[in-house]
């Protein structure tokens, strides 16, 4: 039945979209940390980093469908649960960031980042990490180096290697870092232009699940402020309360973006996204410039923001991160001491890397053992992805409601997986 499906869908959509897995997978329900096939297996979800309260969360779906039936309309009317969103938002960040402009999709929270960059700082230079993936508008597209060769990075774009925490000690990752972004810097203006913007997930994902040690980030983002140009953290994956120590990821590193943008578990799995700014960046851009999005902060979005907001507040969900994401670090280092392929575990909260290796002592990447793990667990109906420069880093970002029962699945999972290969 999925071959018929698979062929259904190239014919009619190409063969651009791709699908996970070498056997992929049809899944026709989700309810919380589990999603469904036709035959009603169910698969364990440590995936999913965009349903973060759970599939279907009742709250969500009561909201939206609430909404759904009172009232939806562009974004030019007032509506007023778009304004008790972004007041609820902004109240959950610093008070220096204070006004919210709302869009669908990550990769256009980023496209506006840019366009807001851009003309508040009079540059168009862009530095990203090096394996970075922010997003598919073609802006976007060039400085997401983590598409490859398909796109072409922008002339005024600069990669910056990430830190390696398995690698290198955190003040050399710092010092190193902080040194690299400096020469991207210098070499944009030698080619006369202008630094618009660094931009960063504050949690590393497509370059390795790569935390940063705290106080990584000051060196590059006092360089970028040098040269005019703004400091974005892209909190698309880590933010919401995911890294468990903290709503966002950048207030792990000790440092002050002057703008966020957000995605992904915005309305847990209603398109929402958007860019929380410093009011003074938002003034400037004004001045110069209009922004309208027809879906941008609908009322449906916004009472699917309003939900998710209650119910991560509610459910304690930042702090269940905080607990079963320790739990789970400690199960794969207890895994790690059972089996040498296990390089090192790292992360924060549910946002895990496992970096796998061929020699521990030589720290050689696997790619090949990573992706018959990645395979081996689906077989085992457990969902989890890998990343990375040597796509040898699992990526373990589950639903925020994971529980430590959840956990236990996922380790024997992983256990009776290594075992056989
Ligand atoms: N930034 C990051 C860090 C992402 O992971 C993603 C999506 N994977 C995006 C931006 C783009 O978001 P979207 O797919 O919603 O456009």
């Amino acid at each position: 039945a999925e071959q018929a499906l698979i062929a259904r869908r190239e014919k009619v959509m190409g063969p651009a979209y791709r699908l996970f897995y070498e056997r992929p997978i049809h899944f026709v329900r989700g309810e919380g940390v589990f999603l469904f096939d036709p035959d009603g297996n169910a698969f364990l979800d440590a995936y999913n980093n965009v349903a973060s309260l759970g599939h279907g969360h009742p709250a969500v779906v009561e909201a939206i469908t609430r909404q759904t039936a009172i009232l939806n309309t562009h974004t030019r009317y007032l509506h007023e649960n778009v304004i008790d969103y972004a007041e609820q938002l902004t109240a959950t960040f610093p008070a220096y960031l204070s006004q919210a402009m709302l869009t669908c999709t990550g990769s256009e929270a980023n496209d506006l980042a840019v366009r807001v960059a851009r003309s508040v700082t009079g540059g168009t230079g862009i530095i990203v990490s090096s394996l970075a993936y922010h997003g598919v508008t073609a802006t976007v597209a060039e400085f997401s180096p983590s598409l490859g060769e398909s796109v072409n990075l922008g002339p005024h774009v600069r990669t910056v290697a990430p830190p390696d925490p398995y690698r290198e000690t955190p003040e050399e990752a710092r010092d190193r870092f902080g040194r690299d972004v400096q020469t991207a810097i210098d070499d944009l203006r030698r080619h006369g232009i202008k630094p618009a913007l660094l931009i960063v997930d504050t949690i590393f994902s497509s370059d390795g699940v790569v935390p940063e040690p705290k106080g990584f980030l000051q060196p590059a983002v006092e360089a970028i402020r040098r040269t005019g140009g703004l400091f974005v953290a892209d909190e698309v994956q880590p933010g919401f309360g995911r890294t468990g120590d903290t709503m966002w990821g950048f207030e792990r590193h000790g440092v002050e973006p002057d703008m966020v943008t957000l995605g992904k578990p915005m309305g847990n799995g209603y398109p929402m996204a958007g860019l929380v700014v410093k009011p003074e960046v938002t003034a400037e851009f004004g001045r110069r410039s209009r922004y309208f999005n027809t879906f941008g902060g609908n009322p449906i979005a916004a009472a699917a923001g309003l939900a998710v907001l209650k119910v991560l507040a509610e459910e304690r969900l930042q702090d269940n991160a905080q607990d079963v994401g320790a739990y789970l670090r400690a199960g794969i280092s207890t895994l790690a001491g059972e089996f040498s392929c296990i390089g090192d575990v790292r992360g924060a909260g549910l946002f895990i890397g496992v970096e796998m290796v061929s020699d521990t002592q030589a720290k050689t990447p696997d790619a090949a053992i990573t992706t018959r793990l990645v395979n081996g667990l689906r077989e085992r109906r457990v969902l989890i992805s890998a990343s990375g420069p040597h796509a040898n880093v699992l990526k373990i970002r589950p639903p925020m409601v994971f529980s430590r029962g959840n956990v236990d699945t996922l380790i024997e999972a992983m256990r009776d997986t290594l075992q056989s290969l």
